[in-house]
């Protein structure tokens, strides 16, 4: 019988499992593959964490936790995770994004520069933007490195005795006297509770306990280029850049690696039981068209990937325990933005499934505006 069954071990599970198992439960993280793997949402190198953030100031205090979390993580682990190379923000003028990313600054004390067109231009070279954009540039944001800050919550949960259980999909899920049944296609486990938080596969597992929630895998992409010198990482930032139609991101090259650009809007919605179509021609001109416009001096496409968002109608996540069952705890419609702070939601909901004060107002991912 363990404590905490957590289903899905990626970005939330790994981190959720170190933070239960560092309070001495017995904790049982299942996953359908072995993370860090490439099948789920966190693969691809590195991922943007940024404090201001443009979606609303209601984020800014779990992202302030993430980073400290990813840094305590760095000093537990030695291993490098998080590279503060700055974070462009560049939108048209008066975007309700840079407004948001200026105001979260403003309520939470945060170090921005807003800058023109102009400024973006001389300062930062290799971009070119319209003089109908402007920007806000957040130094102190930067890159996390994904996949080992998965490995990294993995290899300390298993060292504080977290049981995990790979290549093993979780198949059913049941209560018997109060207790979690769950079925993988190895063997059943029982739980007192349960975090669910397997990305785009949740929506599938919910179905099994009737619980029905409006979330839609979509496949994404994302592409390597040659840099050229002023891509690198040392004195060019990761960015996003949001037009009326469209948002990209992108990575400066870090130790050689290549400039990196991903398009956040858009996308298919898929079954994330079938394996995603391959990058193909179509993906590249979509990013290449970007690069051409904005960053001209990028260079030659070397490869491209694809990736799964799991989206909500309103792109805000879901954290919350079941209205019907508060030993269940789902976590999920991390909408493409999630990552950064996956350290601060692996603590978070070691404190839901411990029944412990959270220390954030969680109004906005409350699992009621879908049910
Ligand atoms: C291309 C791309 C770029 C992104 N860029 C950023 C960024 O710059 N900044 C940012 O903050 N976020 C970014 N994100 C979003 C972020 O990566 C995701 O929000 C986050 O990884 C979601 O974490 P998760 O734990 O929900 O999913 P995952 O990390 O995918 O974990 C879910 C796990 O559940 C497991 N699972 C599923 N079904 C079962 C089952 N039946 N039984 C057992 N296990 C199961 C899966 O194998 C998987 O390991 C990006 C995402 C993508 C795809």
């Amino acid at each position: 019988m363990y404590d905490v069954i957590i289903i899905g071990a990626g970005s939330m599970g790994t981190a959720a499992s170190y933070f239960l198992a560092k309070q001495q439960k017995r904790v049982l993280c299942i996953d359908a593959f072995d993370p860090p793997h490439t099948e789920g949402s966190h693969h691809g190198e590195t991922r943007i964490i940024r404090y201001a953030y443009g979606e609303g100031a209601d984020y800014v205090d779990l992202a302030l936790r993430a980073k400290q979390l990813w840094q305590e993580l760095e000093t537990l682990t030695g291993e490098q995770l998080l590279l503060p190379v700055g974070v462009l923000n560049m939108t048209d003028k008066d975007a309700p994004f840079l407004h948001n990313v200026k105001q979260s600054a403003l309520q939470h004390h945060l170090h921005v520069e807003s800058l023109t067109s102009t400024d973006v231009n001389e300062r930062f070279h290799g971009i070119t933007i319209p003089d109908t954009m402007e920007a806000v540039y957040e130094e102190d944001a930067g890159v996390l490195h994904v996949e080992r800050c998965v490995s990294s919550y993995r290899q300390l949960a298993e060292q504080h005795g977290a049981i995990y259980r790979v290549h093993e999909p979780v198949q059913q899920l049941s209560k018997k006297h109060n207790k979690h049944i769950v079925e993988t296609t190895h063997g059943t486990y029982e739980g007192k509770t349960l975090i669910v938080c397997a990305g785009a596969w949740t929506k599938q597992l919910l179905d099994n306990i009737h619980v029905s929630l409006p979330l839609t895998p979509t496949r994404k992409t994302f592409a390597w280029f040659d840099a050229p010198e002023q891509y690198d990482a040392r004195h060019f930032p990761a960015f996003v850049l949001e037009r009326p139609k469209y948002c990209f991101y992108g990575f400066p090259s870090i130790d050689g690696s290549g400039f990196k650009v991903g398009k956040h809007d858009g996308g298919e919605a898929v079954d994330p039981s079938q394996p995603l179509v391959p990058f193909h021609d179509e993906d590249l001109a979509h990013l290449q068209s970007f690069v051409d416009t904005y960053m001209p001096q990028v260079g030659t496409y070397k490869y491209g990937k694809e990736c799964k968002y799991n989206m909500t109608p309103d792109e805000d996540f879901i954290i919350d325990t079941l209205p019907t069952d508060s030993s269940i705890v789902i976590a999920t419609g991390f909408s493409g933005h999630g990552f950064k702070f996956s350290s601060a939601i692996g603590e978070l909901l070691a404190m839901m499934a411990m029944k412990q004060d959270v220390p954030y107002n969680l109004q906005r991912f409350s699992i009621h505006r879908f049910l």
